[in-house]
């Protein structure tokens, strides 16, 4: 379609939206998460107008173009050779006293969400990352440090407004149109657009095990040449519901071996913590912290995940055990990428333990791995576009050493850590469930228009 035929959109829009078309080849200037992948549109359209939204999706099917649609901004997928809905500006959030809900907007980021539930003595399931979209984190299923607790994200998912592909509006929720609830939750991500959720809270203190509205943090470090000690601790940890733990496998700021980093939250006293972190403080850890951190600042640790700019992916596997092949099988990746070149410094392998036993107990929406407990995710970063192929590499050798481990032979894979190239079974489980997603998407919505 030519440009000046695009233009003829901006007249349909009102004044409230803001219609533009890229002048140079779009990079850095997009402010997003990571650089990779992104492509040039032929506009932009930033709003915070429903009506709007509906005549740019049905300009989009008319005139064959697709949309993507840009929320906190920290995936590879918000880009197209279409429209940019980017709606990361349309950032309300409202908490109703009458029910303790919350409805929040498309663009309102993770940590906005968690002070406005705090504020109020509630805490929320959320991600570990403050900057990352919240509408999105719910769409695909929702992982995060209090998934032990509360479960998936989608476990709190109450309702939504979906404008779907043909420009419909619908109120989306287990009791409107459930059908679509069921594929919004988990799978909601091409699903059409969201323009508002509204989710469950909860007693802050009484979820958190506490009294002061705060939770235990720790911090341990390992050489990664403690690889058998490691993965001894790891394959005989036992973690309850009041545990979050994370692990990073990272190189030194000044450069050197890798290190292990485990991050812990702990719900409850600091006795009971150091209980049950005993067997990780009994290996005489290198470096090591341990605080009370307040419920809404308790994602700050991970602050630098959130940068933008740059290339990054994130690409994780689902597990059911890491043992000491897949752990050494990480670090020879790891160090294989760093020995490529010096722009690759910061790149890592992030593993999450989020023990889902409360999220087992519900079947709410799409969601296929409730039975996964363990993320495995590679994460290349760098600054020079020579170093793609290595980082792609980087993110291949990961996923194959973390399978090395695991007791489980197929690929499991979580639609918000896809790379993009796997198999529907990898990211819904089945082939049937695969099919069912694939089949409401296209008898309800155009899967065309709304891409990635
Ligand atoms: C540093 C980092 C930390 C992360 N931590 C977690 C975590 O703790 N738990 C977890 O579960 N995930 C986590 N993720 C994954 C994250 O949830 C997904 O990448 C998510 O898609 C990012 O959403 P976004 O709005 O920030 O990104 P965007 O790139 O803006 O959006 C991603 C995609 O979501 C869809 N989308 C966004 N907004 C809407 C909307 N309003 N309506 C319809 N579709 C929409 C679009 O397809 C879009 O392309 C993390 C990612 C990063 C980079």
């Amino acid at each position: 379609m030519a440009i000046a035929d695009v233009t003829s959109l901006k007249h349909l829009l009102s004044h409230s939206s803001t219609f533009t078309i890229p002048a140079r080849a779009f990079t850095e200037d997009y402010n997003n998460w990571t650089n990779y992948a992104l492509t040039t549109p032929k506009a932009v359209v930033k709003t915070t107008n429903e009506s709007d939204i509906q005549t740019v999706v049905k300009f989009a099917s008319e005139h064959n173009l697709r949309v993507s649609v840009r929320g906190g901004g920290h995936s590879v997928f918000n880009s197209c050779d279409g429209i940019i809905l980017d709606l990361a500006g349309w950032d309300e959030v409202v908490y109703d006293d009458g029910d303790n809900t919350i409805r929040f907007r498309p663009g309102a980021l993770n940590g906005k969400v968690m002070e406005v539930a705090g504020g109020r003595g509630r805490c929320v399931m959320s991600g570990t990352c403050n900057t990352v979209g919240m509408t999105s984190l719910y769409l695909g299923g929702g992982l995060g440090p209090l998934a032990p607790k509360l479960g998936m994200a989608i476990d709190s998912l109450l309702s939504a407004r979906l404008i779907t592909a043909s420009g419909e509006l619908l109120t989306v929720s287990p009791e409107s149109n459930p059908e679509v609830f069921h594929i919004l939750a988990g799978a909601g991500q091409t699903l059409g657009v969201v323009t508002e959720m509204q989710i469950k809270t909860y007693p802050l203190n009484e979820t958190l095990n506490t009294t002061d509205e705060t939770v235990f943090f720790a911090s341990m470090t390992f050489p990664a040449s403690r690889i058998a000690e490691v993965a001894n601790f790891l394959s005989s940890a036992k973690w309850d519901e009041n545990t979050a733990v994370y692990l990073l496998l990272v190189s030194p700021p000044e450069g050197g071996a890798p290190l292990f980093i485990f991050t812990v939250n702990y719900y409850g006293n600091d006795e009971d913590a150091k209980r049950v972190l005993k067997g990780l403080y009994d290996l005489k850890p290198i470096a090591e912290t341990a605080k009370r951190v307040p419920y809404v600042r308790m994602n700050d640790h991970s602050e630098g995940s959130g940068e933008r700019g740059e290339f990054k992916r994130m690409t994780g596997v689902g597990l059911k055990r890491v043992n000491v092949e897949g752990l050494k099988g990480m670090v020879e990746a790891l160090e294989n990428l760093l020995s490529a070149g010096g722009d690759l410094g910061k790149s890592c392998v992030l593993l999450e333990f989020l023990g889902m036993g409360v999220a087992r107990k519900s079947s709410v929406g799409v969601y296929p791995h409730r039975d996964i407990d363990i993320w495995c995710i590679p994460v290349p970063w760098y600054s020079l576009p020579e170093n793609h192929a290595s980082a792609e590499k980087f993110c291949r050798d990961v996923r194959k050493a973390a399978k090395r481990g695991d007791v489980r032979e197929d690929m499991v894979v979580y639609s918000g850590f896809r790379a993009g190239d796997e198999k529907p079974e990898e990211l819904w489980g089945s082939k049937e469930t695969a099919d069912k997603i694939a089949e409401m998407k296209a008898s309800q919505f155009d899967v065309s228009v709304i891409t990635n």
